[in-house]
């Protein structure tokens, strides 16, 4: 069953058209990713669905029902903003249960839900707290906490984390990801970071200028990426893209202007006895693997991903060979072609 619908939407500020038809199935339960750079209109798209935006053109569909023209309290949805937005003299449990008590809940019923919440999010030791006390992460489960009580149809997050050091970062990212096990309600995060769509998400969507560059499972992003865009956003290091002419002893589709492979997909072998030829440029030690920056000349630059450490030096010699199962390849307007 679907959760929420986009049809054909559309977003205009006066002449200037950020979202250029949008076309979207979003089931229940899913966990589905915004993701793209800066300015591609993430923002813009979740909050015409929590609307907080007016949508300017086609529609949205909520739990079956047209809501394009409603305001936000008829939509049924939360939305998790990246500042806290707690009441610094009220405890965790009034913080949890303050839109219930808005609502005219009975004391018994808001103490259910608000212990359901909090067992949920593990805040049962903290209810008694106030926000000052409290963790960046904790204060952020409690914001999830006043969300969940309201039983919304879908959870809506618009980059929860950014703000976040890198540590706290990947430890909310695991809590968001049991979070959605646990609910199994339907959410919709908007991000720029690629690792966090990569790790969270059921499906993500790849926006750019306004329109969606692909959607689909990380897994189909990584392997099957539909076009040059998505597959240099996805994966990091980036996937590598070289100018078909410049590669030797490689079949591929008439059409193809350009080849891509990703850096964990080459291995180094002896000058000549590759696909192309290098010379190592820089080398990135990180402990568990090592990323190897090779000139090749007039291609250009290619970075390979070795496991481990490696003995090479800048200014070696070498061939690279690519994985013949994992190349990629581009026609003149930059859309894969199908052909492995
Ligand atoms: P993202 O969240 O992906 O970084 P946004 O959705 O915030 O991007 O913005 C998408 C585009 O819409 C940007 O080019 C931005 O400049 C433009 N935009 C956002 N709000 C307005 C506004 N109120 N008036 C005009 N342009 C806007
Ligand atoms: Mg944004």
């Amino acid at each position: 069953m679907s959760s929420i619908e986009l049809k054909a939407v559309e977003k205009w500020y006066g002449e200037v058209q950020v979202i250029k038809g949008v076309d979207l199935e979003i089931n229940e339960g899913e966990f589905v990713i915004f993701v793209g750079p800066s300015g591609c209109g993430k923002s813009t798209l979740l909050r015409m669905i929590a609307g907080l935006e007016e949508t300017s053109r086609g529609q949205i569909i909520i739990a079956d029902r047209d809501a394009t023209a409603e305001p936000p309290s008829k939509r049924g949805l939360a939305m998790v903003f990246q500042s806290y937005a707690l009441y610094p003299h009220m405890s965790v449990r009034d913080n949890v249960g303050f839109p219930l008590k808005s609502a005219g809940l009975p004391a018994a019923e808001i103490k259910t839900k608000v212990d359901h919440a909090a067992s949920v999010l593990k805040l049962d030791a903290y209810m008694d707290r106030r926000p000052k006390d409290l963790s960046g992460g904790q204060r952020q489960r409690v914001a999830i906490g006043r969300s969940i009580v309201r039983d919304p149809t879908a959870f809506l997050f618009d980059e929860p984390l950014s703000n976040l050091d890198a540590a706290l970062r990947v430890e909310m990212r695991y809590e968001i990801a049991k979070l959605h096990q646990s609910l199994k309600s339907t959410m919709i995060y908007v991000t720029h970071d690629q690792v966090e769509a990569m790790t969270l998400a059921d499906r993500i969507v790849v926006l750019e200028g306004g329109n969606i560059a692909q959607v689909g499972t990380p897994r189909e992003l990584y392997e099957r990426p539909a076009n040059l865009f998505v597959a240099q956003f996805i994966g990091s290091p980036r996937m590598n893209i070289l100018d078909a002419g410049h590669v030797a002893g490689l079949t591929f589709p008439g059409e193809a202007k350009k080849i891509g492979i990703r850096p964990e997909h080459i291995s180094l072998v002896p000058s000549g006895e590759g696909h192309i030829d290098g010379t190592v440029d820089v080398l990135e030690y990180l402990g568990a693997d090592t990323f190897i920056v090779m000139d090749c000349g007039a291609a250009g630059q290619a970075t390979l991903r070795l496991i481990g450490d490696t003995d090479l030096k800048p200014g070696a010699a070498k061939g690279m060979k690519f994985d013949l199962g994992c190349t990629h390849f581009f026609d003149a307007a930059g859309q894969a072609i199908e052909a492995r």
